[in-house]
């Protein structure tokens, strides 16, 4: 662990330093407030700090005060070194945002002890950052799949429905249905039908460029936005997606037997919303990539990409 040390006095800062490194820890010197603050604020700067009081600069109590109120990220455990043993002075270093305090002269055993005490605080923040982090994607992603879930998605098209307006951009939208996928289950078993719905979701987010997006919007039900694509672009974009999962090889362990790969296909239905036709609310938008879906399905073999025109009239592709 990255430990700063801020004490003007070199030949206690070279004690300090010469401690911890034994101790094992990775060591920042510095000898004034205001440098010592810039570390401490930097994105990936030391979570663990020793600060003399008096020091030029800002003071070890003042350095802890703008750290409290300037850095946005992680917590820093800050411990503040003084040869002021009076209550109102330590109490006035806590107030400032100090989490402890030792007098000096002090001894080694106690400050690694202190060091430690420091420690167990932002391993104790670690695992809560990484429990909110997992609850946050678990909150937005579906399970199966690991694209946005329906929630999420939704929340991004109203997003970009916001920013292409602002840009006075088009916003394309496809919505993509496996085909026949009923008889996928039937045949090869639902936890293969499970297999074939992750396969086909990585290989449609693999297909996206970086800010495109995808999630599962249903069952076998994908949404997609393509941000900035008109109608000629994000049929061209589907064209290429629906032939990549046409020719994608998945393999399957159906309930009986060894695993076996298969092919399955899917249609979209794809709209757009442009400067010149600009549609706002999230479930026509949908509903008009969803009547487009239909005309898609209308073949017998499916395997189609269908545009809806501006004029609300559907397509069908060459
Ligand atoms: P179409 O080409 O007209 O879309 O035919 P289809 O068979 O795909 O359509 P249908 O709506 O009749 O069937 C969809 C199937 O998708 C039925 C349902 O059991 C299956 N399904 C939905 N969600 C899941 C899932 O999470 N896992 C599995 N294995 N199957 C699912
Ligand atoms: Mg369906
Ligand atoms: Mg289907």
């Amino acid at each position: 662990m990255q430990v700063l040390i801020a004490e003007d006095d070199p030949i206690s800062r070279l004690a300090l330093e010469t401690k911890l490194s034994q101790w094992e820890y990775r060591v920042i010197g510095c000898a004034d407030g205001n440098q010592a603050l810039r570390l401490l604020l930097e994105p990936d700067g030391p979570e663990l700090a020793i600060l003399n009081w008096d020091m030029p600069g800002l003071s070890g109590p003042d350095v802890c005060r703008e750290v409290r109120k300037r850095r946005v990220g992680p917590y820093i455990y800050t411990l503040v070194l003084t040869a002021k043993d009076a209550v109102p002075d330590l109490v006035s270093a806590l107030e400032a945002g100090a989490d402890d305090y030792l007098t000096k002269p002090f001894d080694s055993h106690e400050l690694r002890a202190r060091l430690l005490a420091g420690q167990r605080l932002l391993a104790l923040q670690r695992e809560l950052i990484a429990s909110r982090e997992a609850l946050r994607v678990q909150a937005s992603h579906d399970a199966l799949t690991g694209l946005w879930n329906r929630g999420a998605i939704m929340h991004r098209l109203e997003q970009e429905i916001d920013r292409a307006q602002r840009l006075d951009a088009p916003l394309g939208l496809a919505l993509g249905d496996l085909d026949l996928f009923k008889h996928v289950n039937d045949r090869y078993g639902h936890l293969a039908g499970d297999a074939v719905l992750r396969q086909v979701a990585d290989a449609l987010e693999g297909s996206l460029r970086g800010y495109d997006a995808a999630g599962r919007y249903g069952g076998e039900e994908f949404l997609v936005l393509l941000p900035g694509c008109d109608l000629a672009q994000a049929h061209a974009a589907m064209e290429r997606i629906r032939t990549c999962i046409e020719t994608l090889p998945i393999t399957i362990d159906p309930q009986s037997g060894r695993s076996r790969t298969i092919h399955v296909t899917m249609s979209f239905g794809v709209t757009v919303s442009t400067p010149a036709r600009r549609l706002l609310d999230p479930d026509a938008f949908i509903d008009e990539a969803d009547s487009a879906l239909y005309r898609a399905k209308r073949s017998a073999q499916r395997n189609r990409v269908e545009m809806c025109l501006p004029t609300g009239e559907c397509q069908p592709s060459t």
